[in-house]
């Protein structure tokens, strides 16, 4: 099976099968070598760098009930808040000195942050940090509302597709969520000019390997600059209270397979690795990852955007933690880098 990790990195692709194999693969040797081809490659192409995004979690509020999610509208016992475009300057401007030239603004779909303030709050923080990189990730929004936050002087966009299969899509969401609009969606955002970034869960509840396959092929196909791929987590006042956690393991297959199949995309250790397992992120990293995205949001609000449980948000999760991130990824020879990390910008 090494055989087809080889052919992986070297065609950038498999037949079906071959993602079957690999994800099912349970022999210790061939996963070793397949987290090891995919270092190599994250290595070749960017050093023993990682990005650093600091994360802004703009609004708890949102629209959408995904059965999945603990910011979903049905749950009543979140405290909901959003941060006015003051907050968020602060915390750019606490962010830049630590470092960051990547501000992510995530969020629910919230009505009260409208378009017009969504495109002024991006237009401020341009205007403040010129040097700077700002990511969205604030869910369905129409092409003209996309076109003018990029027109503002956003540069990416963060928006899983969180599974490809149709069916799949109607198990993890109401149904007057579509699954062509969020596609559509990604489209739009490429045509456009973002860097675009998609991605899915893993182990979410009735995922299947012919799921994960066809997701695979999807982001092969969509070529997306940014890959977010994290184990799913059960949240209590959800409808999958219940359910099983997704597993590290398979997380970190797709993380190898996808830094092979894409050398240069920017994949991150996601929050979600980091919160199953004390050593999710340097295992994320050493299996292909290049990215980390710390916690910028303000402190008394980071407990009430809890999309999961336990979801981790200080220590080297929290912007103010950098120093002992770097610590913990130096003990895995890896650093810290402030530069804005631009997707293909970095082929060494
Ligand atoms: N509203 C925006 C959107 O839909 O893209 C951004 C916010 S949404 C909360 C960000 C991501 O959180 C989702 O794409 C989903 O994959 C992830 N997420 C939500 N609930 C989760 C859970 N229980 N476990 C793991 N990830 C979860």
């Amino acid at each position: 099976m090494k055989i087809g990790v080889d052919r992986l990195r070297q065609e950038h692709s498999l037949p079906p099968e071959g993602y079957k194999a690999l994800l099912t693969c349970r022999d210790p040797d061939v996963l070793s070598y397949l987290y090891a081809q995919a270092r190599e490659v994250a290595l070749a192409n960017f050093g023993n760098n990682i990005y650093i995004r600091g994360l802004i979690e703009i609004s708890n509020c949102c629209r959408n009930n995904c059965y999945y999610c603990g910011i979903r509208k049905g749950n009543i016992q979140v405290e909901r808040y959003r941060l006015s475009r003051e907050t968020i300057l602060d915390c750019c401007r606490q962010g830049y000195k630590l470092g960051f030239r990547t501000f992510v603004l995530q969020g629910g779909e919230d009505a009260a942050q409208s378009s017009d303030w969504i495109e002024g709050t991006v237009a401020a923080i341009r205007g403040e940090f010129p040097d700077c990189a700002i990511t969205l990730s604030l869910g369905e929004k129409s092409r003209e509302e996309y076109e003018r936050f990029f027109h503002a002087g956003a540069n990416r966009y963060l928006l899983r597709h969180e599974t490809y299969n149709k069916e799949h899509y109607r198990q993890l969401h109401p149904a007057e969520m579509r699954q062509d609009t969020r596609l559509q969606c990604l489209q739009w955002l490429k045509e456009i000019g973002y860097q675009t970034g998609t991605g899915i869960m893993v182990g979410s509840p009735g995922q299947t390997t012919e799921h994960l396959i066809e997701d695979i092929r999807f982001i092969e196909r969509f070529s997306p600059q940014m890959i977010g791929i994290g184990p799913f987590i059960p949240h209590p006042n959800t409808p999958f209270t219940g359910s099983p956690s997704g597993s590290i393991e398979q997380t970190l297959r797709l993380l190898s397979i996808f830094r092979l199949m894409h050398p240069q995309a920017l994949i991150p250790a996601t929050t979600a690795l980091a919160t199953l397992a004390a050593d999710g992120r340097e295992r994320g990293i050493l299996a292909g990852a290049n990215v980390v995205m710390p916690n910028l949001s303000p402190q008394e609000v980071r407990g009430k955007y809890e999309l999961y449980n336990n979801k981790a948000s200080l220590g080297a999760e929290a912007a103010e933690g950098l120093a002992a991130l770097d610590q913990q990824l130096s003990a895995i020879s890896y650093r810290i880098v402030t530069d804005r990390g631009d997707f293909g910008k970095y082929k060494l």
